[in-house]
């Protein structure tokens, strides 16, 4: 397959988008038909030469547990196509494996150059990337190859020391950076404590975590890097290795555009149906191009909301809504219902609080929930913190300050990423 950039495909008319996800879908379910062992038996009543988009109920919804359980099935190539094997967390502590094809390496690069042809990155630009590129990751290296085919300069800085990364920034003088939002806050820190300047930087592209609300307002991370990096547009963008498609902002930042040549998305109900534009649900992706471990709706477990109407931008895709939670991670409590994400955009929207965690305890209908943070300024109390709280949660969450090395230990603990929420439910 051929995976270029063109303004054709991203500006297509209703009618034209319509056309090209039926014909994506189409060549999808018979390539998943023909060679995944796994689809290969699901898809026995369906016929892919005439299937239509508003038939997608009677495709099978694919999760996590069903590729831990069944990775080998999954595969829908030979051994000999292998070209990069990667891990992602699995659902019990194991890793889980994923096999990348030549074919899917390219469509990865493609996937992350719409990316920064989205945000207006171009051959003039120096991109800094300051995601893992190793340790058999994937999100690194997409976004390595997307820059390199945009013809900007890519600095492959990856997860090496914040000094480093400044060192970079100094010398040579950036344009853009992709990265973790809590990761660029930091950096900044440390730029403005060493006096170096952030204002050639034009571009975040913030990976990982969501940096607005459910209004597209920048929540707490949001607004510090614009603080911090004054002449930078911010772009948040959502993927996974699973679903190998990423959902980027326009400059209108209402939203990540479905790419219609790359996926289609659906957003569902507990009980697996469709939710009107707007409202909320799981996020169900479907990638389409992918030969070595292609997926049907994938259920990510992501809480977001879809949004129809045609875009400022000129687009006509459908996009989706910035991350409101994990679905498993809601949390019941005292007749409310929060997601930690709320908990998170409001606590570090205040300043003082210079990291936090927090745990759930208890079982069936009603959750207890502490809130702990570390703070450096002595004037914070854990009553000020718990009345924010119950303005956004519409609860009160008992909140405890502590040690910031002890609260640094949890959340930087053996995760690969900064982890600020810990499920003790049930246990
Ligand atoms: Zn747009």
């Amino acid at each position: 397959m051929m995976f270029n950039y063109s303004k054709e495909t991203e500006f297509l008319s209703l009618p034209g988008l319509t056309q090209l996800q039926t014909r994506k879908m189409r060549e999808h379910l018979a390539y998943c038909k023909a060679h995944s062992p796994f689809y290969k038996d699901k898809l026995k009543d369906i016929d892919p030469e005439t299937f239509t988009l508003d038939n997608i109920g009677a495709l099978p919804f694919t999760t996590k547990d069903d590729i831990v359980e069944n990775q080998d099935t999954f595969l829908a190539c030979t051994e000999k196509d292998f070209r990069d094997i990667v891990f992602t967390s699995g659902t019990t502590g194991e890793p889980c494996r994923f096999i990348y094809t030549q074919n899917d390496l390219e469509r990865n690069a493609y996937n992350e150059e719409r990316c920064f042809c989205t945000a207006g990155v171009n051959a003039e630009d120096r991109i800094l990337l300051t995601c893992t590129l190793d340790r058999c990751f994937i999100a690194g290296m997409a976004y390595y190859m997307g820059g390199m085919k945009t013809g900007a300069s890519v600095l492959r800085n990856g997860l090496s020391s914040i000094e480093s990364h400044l060192w970079i920034i100094r010398k040579v003088r950036p344009t853009v950076i992709v990265g973790i939002a809590s990761f660029l806050v930091k950096l900044a820190e440390l730029a403005q404590r060493e006096n170096v300047s952030l204002d050639h930087i034009r571009c975040l592209i913030c990976v990982g975590e969501p940096i607005k609300d459910e209004k597209f307002v920048l929540n707490g991370i949001g607004s510090r890097l614009q603080q911090f990096y004054p002449h930078a547009e911010l772009f948040a963008t959502y993927a996974s290795t699973e679903i190998t498609t990423g959902f980027s902002e326009c400059s209108c930042h209402c939203g990540g555009h479905q790419p219609a040549d790359l996926a289609y998305l659906e957003i569902i109900d507990e009980n697996g149906n469709t939710v009107p534009p707007g409202q909320p649900g799981e996020v169900v992706v479907t990638p389409f191009g992918i030969t070595g471990m292609p997926l049907i709706r994938f259920r990510t477990g992501d809480i977001s909301f879809m949004l129809s109407e045609p875009c400022r931008c000129g687009r006509n895709t459908p996009r989706l809504g910035p991350i409101l939670g994990r679905k498993k991670h809601l949390l019941k409590y005292k007749g409310t219902s929060i997601y930690p994400q709320v908990i998170f955009n409001t606590l570090t929207a205040i300043p003082g609080i210079d990291n936090y965690y927090v745990v759930a305890y208890g079982e069936d209908l009603s959750d207890s929930i502490e809130v702990v943070i570390s703070t450096t300024d002595p004037a914070l109390t854990p009553e000020s913190v718990q009345r924010q709280l119950s303005v956004t949660c519409r609860a009160r969450i008992p909140v405890v300050i502590r040690d910031t090395a002890e609260v640094a230990a949890m959340v930087f603990g053996s995760s690969r990423k900064p982890q600020h929420f810990f499920d003790k439910r049930g246990e």
